[in-house]
């Protein structure tokens, strides 16, 4: 069973999916031009490299998160994991925000961020930190650890569900994400991404038990 089906696809070979919204409905947070290379380049070349490593093998008979499961911590598999990893990123990523998206969480997700970080100003705070922390390429990420939510950061294409947190939400602080519309401002970004664009239905959804 999919942990997210949104970002799962079924059996390789793997295709580039459709962004959830138009290029420009992020604008001006995260505008047409960055979506171009980030979703049109730097997504689509992890599915090229993926279908290229796992043709005639085994795995191209797997899900997403089958083969992330499969190679992770496999040295002699990191390309696989790496490439991998970045098209499931990637698609929750692009489902982590909508258009006039932001604000606070309402409901059993609210609650859940109540009694994890003691309200959602120190949720907010503690996932700042970690996005604007994580040293050079990675995911900051909002995840359910059994009944408790948590936030983490993983380096480049690391997932948390391969240590067995369920992803409920993430953000993309690689520079690519970022540095067209905010340069060398990563807190600034992350700050506009909480206020304008965090989809809190999508983290409600991912919510299991
Ligand atoms: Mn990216």
């Amino acid at each position: 069973m999919s942990i997210c089906p949104a970002a799962d696809q079924a059996k390789g070979p793997f295709s580039l999916p459709e962004l959830p919204y138009a290029k420009d409905a992020l604008a001006p947070v995260i505008t047409a031009n960055t979506l171009d290379f980030h979703h049109g380049k730097h997504h689509n070349a992890y599915v090229v490299n993926l279908n290229k490593l796992i043709e005639n093998t085994e795995l191209v008979s797997l899900s997403l998160e089958e083969i992330i499961k499969k190679v992770a911590g496999n040295a002699e598999k990191a390309g696989v994991f790496n490439n991998a990893a970045q098209v499931w990123n990637h698609t929750f990523y692009w489902h982590s925000m909508k258009p006039n998206g932001g604000g606070k969480p309402t409901g059993k997700l609210a609650e859940k961020i109540d009694a994890s970080f003691g309200g959602y100003d120190k949720f907010r705070e503690a996932f700042v930190t970690a996005a604007t922390t994580q040293f050079g390429s990675g995911w900051a990420w909002l995840v359910q650890d059994g009944a408790t939510l948590k936030v983490v950061k993983t380096s480049n294409a690391e997932v948390p569900f391969t240590s067995g947190a369920i992803p409920l939400i993430t953000i993309d602080v690689w520079e690519h994400a970022y540095y067209l519309d905010f340069q060398n401002r990563r807190p600034d970004y992350v700050n506009a991404w909480l206020d304008k664009l965090v989809n809190w239905d999508f983290a409600a959804a991912n919510l299991q038990g």
